[in-house]
């Protein structure tokens, strides 16, 4: 028998979802799609691009709610990679995908007159129709409350001449002008498109998509108070309706109790299960999982320095090794490559690691051998990490990133910073001093904190009273 909030009946509302089509991106708006045919009776449309469309099919497990149904946008992704059945793992190739979908979601949310649309805050092609077609549209951003208010200053930072960073500047300079962040972040934990070299139009990117979001007249996040509570209130000035719904999973996990913890919801690539096997043959909290997410790529330099790090420590270790994660010098992916000229040398102890090329990584992290995440510090594998209490070693790479280690290390504790060194002796000491020098303070840190997310995703908690004031709003626009 499923919890549900209580929430007063009246005609469903009918909501398009418009993620971005990018496997962090997805997952979340999946869920939240789940939550409000589940908890609401809402009807939903997800409305995928044809290429994930096709890949979210063959993870699809059990079930989905009544009034739950899928719509595609045509995209411009070669064949090869339909063959293939990867998910788009380029930067370039995921914005090319959506480049001319305006017109048909046009005409799809034309044909379709739901109630409302939410769309990903850097999906301005959904505030767009919105805004010409009249219909509400609340705006989910997929990132930590923390990194939106720093987007919401980029153009603060680009007239003082902060950003672009220029190529000799100060990496540690404090950054003072964020209100709220003073004394936390430095140059150099700022989004990556801040950085010199980024391309004009990126940067131009991500300055109108924030500026797009203002159009919305709600925020959803996939945070909670207890994690992002002064966060939330400060973005809640520009957004009065704000909705921290977080940690989705846990959200989920709870209130539709055939939903386990650990299923893939929106996974847009199949899970190799082999490694649970071998971690139940680790001891407790011994192992550290290594995984970048589904878009960050190595050099080949970088990820031999973290292979011989992670050897060099002696930790058992669980890396996710995904055929594109290592860049050859014409960015031919290499990772088989490497991996098979690692294999081939003798001194290394083999039962002390296993490497697949997806894991199911919920699961994983809720594996009692689990004892630290090596981690890219993508949004949705933070607050898995935080909701399972396991402390995380971060080396950001893209975008959002930046801001969210940083807040894991020096706003929340719960785990080491890393960013801009990936040597092998660091590697070792970073992973050491998680796993031995300072782990009682950490894993106490982030034990408490995975408590506070338990108890805002349980019935009264903060995200889950948050979603039902989101189905309230929602049917107030019926
Ligand atoms: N993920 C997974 N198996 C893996 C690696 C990642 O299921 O082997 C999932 C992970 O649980 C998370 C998502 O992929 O939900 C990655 O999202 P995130 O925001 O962390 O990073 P991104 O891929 O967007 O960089």
């Amino acid at each position: 028998m499923e919890r549900q909030p209580t929430v007063a009946q009246a005609p469903a509302p009918h909501v398009v979802f418009l993620p971005f089509p990018a496997q962090g991106h997805v997952k979340p708006m999946f869920m939240l799609a789940k939550l409000l045919c589940h908890v609401g009776g809402f009807q939903a449309t997800f409305v995928n691009t044809e290429h994930n469309h096709a890949l979210l099919q063959r993870t699809l497990a059990g079930d989905l709610p009544p009034g739950f149904r899928f719509l595609s946008l045509p995209d411009a992704v070669p064949h090869d990679r339909e063959q293939q059945q990867s998910s788009i793992s380029t930067v370039r190739e995921l914005f090319n995908s959506i480049r001319n979908s305006k017109p048909e979601f046009r005409r799809l949310v034309t044909e379709l007159s739901p109630t409302c649309i939410i769309a990903d805050g850097i999906m301005s092609l959904g505030f767009d129709v919105a805004v010409e077609l009249g219909i509400p549209v609340i705006a989910f951003r997929t990132f930590s409350a923390v990194c939106a208010w720093v987007y919401f200053h980029l153009r603060d930072l680009i007239e003082q001449r902060m950003v672009p960073i220029p190529a000799d500047a100060d990496m540690d300079e404090p950054i003072t002008s964020i209100p709220g962040l003073e004394g936390i972040l430095r140059r150099r934990d700022l989004p990556s498109v801040c950085r010199h070299g980024t391309p004009p139009p990126i940067l131009n990117f991500f300055l109108r998509e924030t500026e797009s979001m203002r159009r919305a007249s709600g925020l959803i996040l996939n945070t909670f108070d207890g994690l992002e509570g002064p966060m939330i209130s400060r973005l809640s000035t520009i957004f009065p309706q704000i909705f921290a719904v977080g940690p989705l999973h846990g959200l989920l996990s709870n209130i539709v109790k055939e939903e386990p913890l650990t299923a893939s919801n929106g996974g847009l690539k199949e899970e190799d299960r082999s490694c649970m096997t071998w971690l139940d043959s680790q001891p407790s909290r011994s192992v550290i999982f290594v995984s970048f997410g589904s878009l960050v790529a190595l050099t080949e330099a970088q990820f031999v320095e973290f292979w011989n790090g992670l050897v060099d420590s002696g930790k058992p270790f669980l890396w996710v090794v995904r055929s594109d994660s290592v860049l050859g010098e014409d960015e031919v992916p290499s990772s088989v490559k490497v991996l098979s000229g690692l294999k081939g040398e003798e001194a290394h102890d083999w039962s002390r690691c296993c490497v697949v090329d997806w894991a199911p990584q919920v699961e994983v992290l809720a594996h009692e051998a689990v004892g630290g995440f090596l981690t890219h510090s993508g949004w949705n594998s933070t607050v898995e990490s935080v909701l399972a209490g396991v402390p995380m070693v971060c080396w950001p790479r893209l975008s959002d990133q930046q801001v969210n280690s940083r807040a894991v290390s020096d706003m929340w504790r719960i785990g080491l910073d890393m960013k801009d060194t990936w040597d092998r002796s660091t590697v070792e000491k970073t992973v050491r001093e998680l796993m031995e020098g300072r782990r009682d303070e950490i894993m106490k840190a982030a034990v408490e904190m995975a408590g506070i997310a338990r108890g805002n995703v349980e019935e009264g908690g903060s995200s889950y009273c948050n979603l039902e004031k989101l189905i309230v709003y929602i049917r107030s626009m019926c």
